[in-house]
């Protein structure tokens, strides 16, 4: 099939390689010009964005902040009822969906103005997140407020915070953040990884632990009713990712979603390494009508973010360690590639973060 994926970063590669492996042609979107790339090249062809739709037969993403014209390509073009999905990309729109659904998720409150933020603060006596509703990603446009720590509430944080619509979010006091990363065909079929942990600094993905993480049994079934629930709604077709904070312990454990990511998600890089089947070839699989694997035989695996460095110190990685460099300048808190690294032991993996972290992530101030 001819495959066209709207964004050129890092998924867009990972997806071009995926459904190159699998036979299949793939051209790429370069989303800020409008230019068709072939995967893996630097230089674009000389074939506009409209001839690259009519040689699709299928169109998929690498991220879902689109404009208006690639909003049309994918509802001409896009397995999914694209209007479902991307209202996913409005935090207040995704958190109405998790109630309508009845996905547990935390206590929130809308506002459209300054105002209504304010009122919102007044009125809570939890620590709280401000989201904007649109447009964040890695923690940014995101503010946090204390009334405990602070009973006045900065001017500056409501200018900042309150220049457009958001949501207001009770700050969790979770025992760690998971995520599920799966996907699902047109048929209905579902076919998920198993939940891992992920730590963040600063709102960015730090790094994940994929089968080194003790969780409660029931949560993988919960998190895949919730995957199923989710995606059959949205008739979603191909991966998805959906983040939890994990609440309380043991028998009693629970998850909230926190947020669902319509794409290939930066916690699902340890299948590159760590699983017989990657995110990447169960969306090609999913878009192009390939039967799921029957079962996915994935291996303990730790995954590092390298961020905001021009290299990465080689000579302290484990021999078998798996990098992946994207390729893009680097700027503190940008994602330039990750390094994935199969051990079976938590204490070795949690090590080899503390000892990559200082080279490999320099965060913004
Ligand atoms: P992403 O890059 O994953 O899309 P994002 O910018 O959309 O991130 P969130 O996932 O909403 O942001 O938040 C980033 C991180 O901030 C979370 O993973 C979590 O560590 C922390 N965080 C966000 N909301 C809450 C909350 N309500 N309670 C506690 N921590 C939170
Ligand atoms: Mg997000
Ligand atoms: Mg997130």
């Amino acid at each position: 099939m001819n495959i066209l994926i709207l964004g050129n970063g890092q998924l867009g590669q990972m997806l071009g390689r995926a459904a190159i492996h699998y036979g299949h042609a793939c051209l790429l979107v370069d989303t800020k010009t409008d230019q068709v790339m072939p995967v893996a090249a630097y230089e674009p062809l000389p074939m506009d964005i409209a001839a690259a739709t009519e040689w699709a037969d299928v169109v998929s993403w690498e991220h879902e902040q689109l404009a208006p014209a690639h909003v049309a390509i994918c509802k001409a073009k896009f397995l999914s009822p694209t209007d479902n999905i991307l209202a996913l990309t409005d935090r207040e729109l995704e958190k109405s969906l998790c109630d309508e659904l009845a996905l547990a998720t935390s206590p929130w409150q809308a506002f459209k103005t300054r105002d209504e933020l304010q009122a919102c603060l007044q009125q809570t006596q939890n620590a709280v997140v401000i989201k904007a509703a649109q447009g964040g990603y890695d923690g940014r446009s995101q503010w946090r407020h204390n009334p405990q720590a602070d009973s006045n509430i900065a001017s500056e944080l409501l200018q900042q915070a309150g220049a457009q619509r958001g949501i207001v979010e009770d700050m969790i006091d979770f025992t760690c953040e998971v995520s599920l990363v799966g996907a699902r065909n047109a048929q209905g079929d579902i076919c998920c990884f198993p939940l891992v942990e992920n730590v963040h600094r600063q709102g960015i993905l730090s790094h994940t632990l994929a089968g080194l993480t003790e969780l409660p049994e029931h949560l993988q079934a919960q998190a895949e009713d919730f995957f199923k629930r989710l995606t059959d709604h949205l008739q979603y077709v191909g991966t998805l990712a959906i983040e939890f904070f994990v609440v309380g312990e043991a028998s009693s454990a629970r998850l909230l979603v926190n947020e669902v990511a319509p794409r290939v998600h930066n916690s699902g890089h340890w299948t590159l390494t760590g699983s017989s089947c990657d995110q990447f070839d169960l969306h090609i699989r999913a878009i192009t009508g390939m039967p799921f694997p029957a079962a996915l035989n994935t291996q303990a695996t730790v995954m590092l973010n390298v961020i905001g460095v021009s290299q990465i110190a080689e000579h302290l990685w484990p021999s078998d360690a798996d990098p992946y460099w994207y390729g893009k300048d680097a700027r503190p808190g940008r994602k330039v590639g990750h390094i994935n690294w199969r051990t079976t032991s938590r204490g070795e993996a949690l090590a080899f973060v503390d000892r990559e972290q200082p080279q490999a992530q320099q965060l913004a101030d």
